[in-house]
């Protein structure tokens, strides 16, 4: 049995409401998983309605639903809250408000516990999934140093990992992230909020070189999709003066050529990232590695330029708890503990 899988730690996530105890059988994982996904409809209700996140309902969610989902986690792990090693919080980057609720709640239950109380980073924790084992010989988790591919709502990086804790960004984006330019242009097109995951699913019915859209020219392996996005829809508006059904009538090759432009953008820049640094051990982390054209362009370089590649389950791409429970874990085994002084910080680097 791996150490850590007997260590309890319950990890809280911004933004979405979810915890997740590491308890000894992965099936518990699971469970939780299945349960998080049940009391976030709440939560996707009002995305969905406003087309985003409003900061202020977000937080009255996360304060109307923290206790009970904490109840719960531990009832389906099987484990009583006394069993508890450390309580794992996010501490930004995100929304403040809902980082409060997290933040006030972790501090509160472990000074109520006696337990320490260890903060993540909520970026750091994306480039950590990677070490979540579902069982006890699992050892596909990459290797030191490796370069992981951050490709979220908010941040597209490209971060060398040396260690656990030692993570430094080789390059960024300059305006947008990925999960952005793949969100906003579907909202063009009059899709739902988040975009991404139905444009993926629109582009495997669709030609991919149907639509042409321009790359940006940025120096060094920085990013840039603000472009891109004007260019979409100055695209979509000229040709919707020809014929106003332009877009029912193309979506599925809309949303193909889309999705190759941004997964040619950020397979570029990682292409170059690698061969100047010599790593080839390569991952990829945040809610865009859930994207099929991403996935397949990592399966494509491995075969050709040799990479060892790293691709998460769907369920540990976008936000979730078991992520902020494994950077916690991993804090915990070097004595990384935080004062309960601590407050939340909305932007913050890795
Ligand atoms: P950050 O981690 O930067 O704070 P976040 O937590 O909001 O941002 P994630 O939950 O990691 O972001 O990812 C959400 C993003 O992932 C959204 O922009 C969403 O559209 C995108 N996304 C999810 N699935 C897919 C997919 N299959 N294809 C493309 N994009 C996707
Ligand atoms: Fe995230």
């Amino acid at each position: 049995m791996r150490p850590y899988l007997s260590n309890q730690i319950i990890g809280i996530i911004y933004p979405l409401i979810s915890f997740s105890i590491f308890h000894i059988k992965i099936v518990s994982l699971q469970l939780i998983f299945s349960r998080i996904n049940g009391n976030n409809i709440r939560h996707r209700i009002i995305v969905r309605q406003y087309g985003g996140v409003v900061p202020e309902l977000a937080s009255r969610a996360h304060q109307q639903n923290i206790i009970p989902v904490v109840h719960q986690a531990l009832k389906q792990a099987g484990i009583t809250k006394e069993e508890l090693s450390a309580v794992a919080f996010t501490r930004g980057p995100g929304l403040l408000g809902s980082l409060l609720v997290g933040t006030s709640f972790a501090k509160g239950f472990s000074t109520a516990l006696d337990i320490p109380l260890i903060e993540v980073n909520h970026l750091q924790a994306h480039v950590l999934a990677h070490f979540i084992k579902e069982d006890a010989d699992d050892e596909s988790h990459p290797n030191f140093p490796f370069l992981c591919l951050l490709v979220s709502g908010g941040n597209s990086q490209i971060i060398k990992v040396e260690s656990y804790s030692k993570m430094e960004i080789v390059g960024q984006t300059i305006d947008d992230a990925a999960g952005e330019a793949f969100d906003k242009c579907a909202k063009v097109m009059g899709l739902p909020y988040p975009g991404g995951p139905v444009v993926d699913k629109l582009a495997k019915l669709g030609n991919a070189n149907q639509f042409n859209f321009s790359k940006p020219r940025i120096d060094g392996y920085d990013y840039s999709f603000s472009g891109l996005k004007t260019s979409f829809l100055y695209f979509l508006r000229d040709e919707l003066k020809k014929d106003a059904e332009f877009i029912e009538k193309n979506r599925e090759d809309l949303s193909a050529s889309l999705q190759k432009t941004i997964v040619d953008i950020l397979m570029d820049k990682l292409r170059l990232a690698a061969k100047d640094s010599n790593i080839n051990e390569v991952a990829v982390a945040g809610g865009v590695s859930a994207n099929s054209g991403l996935r397949a362009a990592f399966e494509d370089h491995a075969k050709r330029y040799g990479w060892k590649i790293h691709i998460p389950k769907f369920e540990y791409t976008t936000d979730n708890a078991a992520m902020v429970a494994i950077t916690g874990y991993y804090k915990y085994l070097e004595g990384e503990f935080t004062d309960k002084s601590v407050t939340p910080y909305a932007r913050t680097s890795i």
